[in-house]
């Protein structure tokens, strides 16, 4: 079966196909390095994942671009508001710098922690600050701007297909909008570059043809985009709270600068919903080191997610959490005897497999791939064989299956095996009771042991 995904742009689930069979480009955007995020951000990086996991079992190459805004991204996704990056550097006494550094280093260990790849190419926009004047050049030349006292503004009336991802067409966009105007001329237009205001100087700035300042936000990914990875651009992913401001000008200024289409499929997560409120509201601010804090795996927080399909709504909740962390510990319990048994010589189980990847590539179902994945636990198959099956499936759902684990560092194994021992020698002298002595004092310690004809082995009760 083929891979068939959901493109915003189109509004239908279609085969997906690169313009270039083998490698397929994709940009998604990446995190403002402010604050950490929260763990609502980090569903969209697990579903990006995912796919690009997906795109690898259907045999691609993927060529990932991921930007880490360090400049330019105000408090309001459209021009109004501070500089979120100033704001954190404010809230903390750092230097902006030290602020950006700190919170990427963040977010690289929460994608380590919840298996998330890197992406090919990671590039920050205050490492590319000539290749966003570029792109402002080249509007400016083919006449989609303006210069205010203040900003040089895309002009959107200029593009007649503006908002097509979002299918509102500037009047709707407007009668939708208050917002200041100021010297904008149209209530959609957005600044390419802002000037730093006269005799003042702000934290991160950069001379420009248009005087000091700094790049806007939406200029960054589009201009990096084309840069990294060329005119065409197979998929282009983010949240879905993304679409109607900064990807519909993404759209706006790629296209405009390019002259023709510029990326065939739209991708975009739904949002996590945690209390009731949008993740980014107020309540206990989550991240994914609160959830490790509170002791959670935070492959139990992968887990949750992937029970859910990304293109929903997902509601937070802690007994949702609760549940994945049991499943998690369930599978880590089928999975160690699998592992010992296997030689690592077997082959996946084609039908296992089947319809497994028949649940990933429709549109990327994972709850429908964790439901073929425990249906391949109950398989009346050699162990070796379950087990490869699981480690195949494992290349999408990165649960970590080849090296789950129970955690046993809070146990002492020498004492444990040396009363299993002395049980085996008392039961030889059938001496029962002591027998049975053994076994209740390790079930007071959290041991449960299991006999069998090779033997007695144990695992945390
Ligand atoms: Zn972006």
């Amino acid at each position: 079966m083929p891979l068939k995904l959901y493109n915003t742009m189109t509004r239908s689930v279609d085969e997906f196909t690169p313009r270039d069979s083998k490698t397929v480009t994709m940009y998604t955007c990446g995190p403002t390095v402010y604050n950490f995020a929260h763990i609502g951000n980090l569903r969209t990086y697990v579903f990006e994942d995912v796919l690009v996991r997906a795109l690898a079992m259907a045999g691609f190459d993927v060529n990932r671009v991921m930007n880490v805004t360090d400049v330019g991204h105000l408090t309001d996704d459209a021009d109004s508001g501070e500089d979120k990056m100033e704001k954190g550097a404010a809230r903390e006494g750092k230097t902006v710098w030290e602020i950006a550094q700190y919170y990427l280093d963040a977010f690289e260990a929460d994608m380590e922690h919840l298996h998330i790849l890197p992406p090919t190419v990671w590039c920050k926009a205050t490492d590319e600050i000539d290749t966003q004047i570029d792109q402002v050049k080249i509007l400016e030349d083919k006449g989609f701007t303006y210069t205010t006292s203040d900003a040089v503004y895309f002009d959107t009336s200029k593009l007649p297909d503006y908002g097509k991802l979002s299918r509102q067409n500037l009047d709707e966009l407007e009668a939708g909008k208050r917002v200041e105007m100021g010297e904008k001329k149209n209530p959609t237009d957005f600044a390419l570059w802002k000037c730093s205001p006269e005799g003042t100087q702000r934290l991160m700035e950069w001379p420009s043809p248009w005087g000091v300042g700094f790049p806007g936000w939406h200029i960054e990914c589009s201009s990096m985009a084309i840069k990294y990875l060329g005119e065409h651009l197979d998929i282009h992913c983010g949240g879905i709270d993304h679409i109607q401001v900064h990807h519909s000008n993404e759209i706006a200024q790629a296209e405009a600068a390019l002259g023709h289409e510029w990326c065939n499929w739209w991708m975009h997560g739904e949002f996590l919903l945690a209390g009731g409120k949008m993740s980014k509201s107020s309540g206990e601010f989550l991240t994914l080191a609160l959830l490790i804090e509170k002791g959670y795996d935070p492959i139990a927080y992968r887990y949750f997610l992937l029970g859910a399909h990304y293109r929903q709504q997902l509601q937070f909740s802690f007994e949702g959490l609760d549940a994945a962390a049991s499943a998690i510990k369930n599978l880590t319990r089928i999975v160690e005897p699998l592992r010992a048994k296997a030689t690592g010589a077997e082959q996946p189980i084609q039908a296992a497999m089947a319809s497994y990847i028949e649940a990933v590539n429709d549109d990327l179902n994972m709850p429908r791939a964790l439901a073929a994945m425990w249906n391949a636990t109950k398989l009346d198959a050699p162990a070796g064989e379950i087990y490869a099956t699981l480690l195949e499936m494992d290349k999408v759902l990165a649960l970590g299956i080849a090296t789950m684990a129970e955690d046993t560092s809070d146990l002492d194994p020498a004492a444990i095996d040396a009363l299993i021992v002395d049980r085996t020698t008392a039961k030889a002298e059938k001496n029962w009771g002591r027998a049975d002595e053994i076994r209740d004092e390790l079930m007071a310690m959290g041991i449960e042991i299991m006999d069998s004809a090779e033997g007695t082995t144990w695992r945390k009760a």
